[in-house]
Protein backbone atom coordinates (compact mmCIF):
# COMPACT_ATOMS: atom_id res chain seq x y z
CA UNK A 1 0.00 0.00 0.00
CA UNK A 2 1.22 3.29 -0.90
CA UNK A 3 1.78 6.03 1.71
CA UNK A 4 -0.99 9.05 1.18
CA UNK A 5 -0.01 12.59 2.42
CA UNK A 6 -3.15 13.43 5.07
CA UNK A 7 -5.83 14.52 3.53
CA UNK A 8 -6.02 18.01 5.76
CA UNK A 9 -2.37 18.51 5.26
CA UNK A 10 -2.14 21.49 3.44
CA UNK A 11 1.89 21.83 4.53
CA UNK A 12 2.41 18.16 4.12
CA UNK A 13 1.06 18.56 0.04
CA UNK A 14 3.98 21.25 0.58
CA UNK A 15 6.67 19.66 1.56
CA UNK A 16 6.11 16.52 -0.70
CA UNK A 17 6.04 18.94 -3.90
CA UNK A 18 9.57 20.67 -2.36
CA UNK A 19 10.77 17.15 -2.35
CA UNK A 20 9.88 16.32 -5.86
CA UNK A 21 11.47 19.32 -6.66
CA UNK A 22 14.37 19.02 -4.59
CA UNK A 23 15.26 15.61 -7.22
CA UNK A 24 18.50 16.92 -8.84
CA UNK A 25 19.35 16.27 -12.85
CA UNK A 26 21.76 13.96 -11.82
CA UNK A 27 19.30 11.82 -9.85
CA UNK A 28 16.95 11.88 -12.95
CA UNK A 29 19.46 11.26 -15.24
CA UNK A 30 20.54 8.35 -12.97
CA UNK A 31 17.50 6.85 -12.50
CA UNK A 32 16.18 7.18 -16.43
CA UNK A 33 19.83 5.03 -17.28
CA UNK A 34 18.79 2.50 -14.78
CA UNK A 35 15.90 2.27 -16.21
CA UNK A 36 16.99 2.22 -19.89
CA UNK A 37 19.09 -0.94 -19.06
CA UNK A 38 15.67 -2.18 -17.36
CA UNK A 39 17.43 -2.70 -13.71
CA UNK A 40 16.06 -1.35 -10.81
CA UNK A 41 15.82 2.54 -10.94
CA UNK A 42 16.19 2.49 -7.02
CA UNK A 43 19.74 0.81 -6.31
CA UNK A 44 20.54 -0.21 -10.08
CA UNK A 45 21.57 -3.58 -8.99
CA UNK A 46 19.32 -5.85 -10.16
CA UNK A 47 16.74 -6.48 -13.14
CA UNK A 48 13.44 -5.78 -13.28
CA UNK A 49 12.18 -8.55 -15.52
CA UNK A 50 13.13 -12.05 -14.42
CA UNK A 51 11.86 -13.32 -17.56
CA UNK A 52 10.17 -12.12 -20.97
CA UNK A 53 7.08 -10.23 -20.34
CA UNK A 54 7.26 -10.47 -16.73
CA UNK A 55 7.78 -7.85 -13.87
CA UNK A 56 9.76 -9.27 -10.31
CA UNK A 57 7.70 -8.85 -7.41
CA UNK A 58 10.66 -6.90 -6.30
CA UNK A 59 14.21 -6.00 -6.53
CA UNK A 60 16.20 -8.85 -5.76
CA UNK A 61 19.20 -6.42 -4.49
CA UNK A 62 17.43 -3.97 -2.15
CA UNK A 63 14.00 -5.42 -1.72
CA UNK A 64 11.53 -2.41 -3.06
CA UNK A 65 8.18 -3.43 -4.81
CA UNK A 66 8.05 -3.59 -8.35
CA UNK A 67 4.85 -4.75 -8.52
CA UNK A 68 2.45 -2.69 -7.10
CA UNK A 69 -1.48 -2.11 -6.58
CA UNK A 70 -3.58 -3.39 -9.15
CA UNK A 71 -3.97 -0.98 -12.23
CA UNK A 72 -0.52 1.09 -11.37
CA UNK A 73 0.65 -0.25 -15.01
CA UNK A 74 -1.87 1.16 -16.70
CA UNK A 75 0.13 4.06 -17.13
CA UNK A 76 3.20 1.96 -18.64
CA UNK A 77 0.26 0.70 -21.02
CA UNK A 78 -0.84 4.08 -22.17
CA UNK A 79 3.08 5.09 -22.45
CA UNK A 80 3.92 2.05 -24.91
CA UNK A 81 0.50 3.07 -26.81
CA UNK A 82 1.56 6.61 -27.17
CA UNK A 83 5.19 6.07 -28.28
CA UNK A 84 3.91 3.46 -30.86
CA UNK A 85 1.54 6.48 -31.98
CA UNK A 86 3.74 9.02 -32.14
CA UNK A 87 6.29 6.57 -34.16
CA UNK A 88 3.80 5.60 -37.00
CA UNK A 89 3.16 9.03 -36.71
CA UNK A 90 7.00 9.93 -38.12
CA UNK A 91 7.50 7.09 -40.10
CA UNK A 92 3.99 7.80 -41.86
CA UNK A 93 5.58 11.32 -42.57
CA UNK A 94 9.11 10.36 -43.28
CA UNK A 95 7.79 8.21 -45.99
CA UNK A 96 6.13 10.58 -47.55
CA UNK A 97 9.01 12.82 -47.74
CA UNK A 98 11.50 9.88 -48.37
CA UNK A 99 9.55 7.41 -50.28
CA UNK A 100 7.61 6.61 -53.41
CA UNK A 101 5.61 3.88 -51.77
CA UNK A 102 2.34 3.75 -53.19
CA UNK A 103 -0.73 3.40 -50.07
CA UNK A 104 -0.74 0.08 -50.08
CA UNK A 105 2.51 -0.73 -49.10
CA UNK A 106 3.06 2.15 -46.69
CA UNK A 107 -0.25 0.80 -44.39
CA UNK A 108 1.66 -2.57 -44.49
CA UNK A 109 4.53 -1.30 -43.29
CA UNK A 110 2.61 0.67 -40.76
CA UNK A 111 0.77 -2.07 -40.15
CA UNK A 112 4.21 -4.26 -39.12
CA UNK A 113 5.05 -1.09 -37.57
CA UNK A 114 1.88 -1.27 -35.29
CA UNK A 115 2.21 -4.47 -34.56
CA UNK A 116 6.19 -4.79 -33.68
CA UNK A 117 7.01 -1.63 -32.14
CA UNK A 118 4.57 -1.79 -28.46
CA UNK A 119 6.31 -5.41 -28.14
CA UNK A 120 9.81 -4.01 -28.47
CA UNK A 121 9.29 -1.29 -26.14
CA UNK A 122 7.14 -3.29 -23.42
CA UNK A 123 9.78 -3.55 -20.81
CA UNK A 124 10.86 -0.39 -21.51
CA UNK A 125 8.14 1.17 -21.41
CA UNK A 126 6.97 -0.21 -17.69
CA UNK A 127 10.51 0.31 -16.81
CA UNK A 128 10.02 3.86 -17.78
CA UNK A 129 7.17 3.83 -15.39
CA UNK A 130 8.26 2.49 -12.50
CA UNK A 131 11.34 5.06 -13.04
CA UNK A 132 8.98 7.71 -12.80
CA UNK A 133 7.07 6.43 -9.84
CA UNK A 134 10.56 6.19 -8.29
CA UNK A 135 11.37 9.99 -9.04
CA UNK A 136 8.43 11.11 -8.13
CA UNK A 137 7.05 9.16 -4.89
CA UNK A 138 9.77 6.73 -4.24
CA UNK A 139 9.62 2.66 -4.59
CA UNK A 140 8.58 1.28 -1.00
CA UNK A 141 10.30 -1.65 0.27
CA UNK A 142 9.28 -4.96 0.76
CA UNK A 143 7.63 -5.75 4.13
CA UNK A 144 9.38 -8.61 5.48
CA UNK A 145 7.77 -10.82 7.82
CA UNK A 146 10.29 -12.53 10.23
ZN1 LIG B 1 16.94 -2.43 -6.20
Amino acid sequence: MRAQPPATAGASDKDHAVRIMKRGPRRIVLTLGRCLKLRCPACGRAPIFGRPFNVKVHCTACGVVFKREEGFFVGAIMANVGATEVLILLVYLLSLLLTNLNEQKMLTALFVVGLTFPLAFYHHSWSFWLGLDHLIEGLSREERSQ
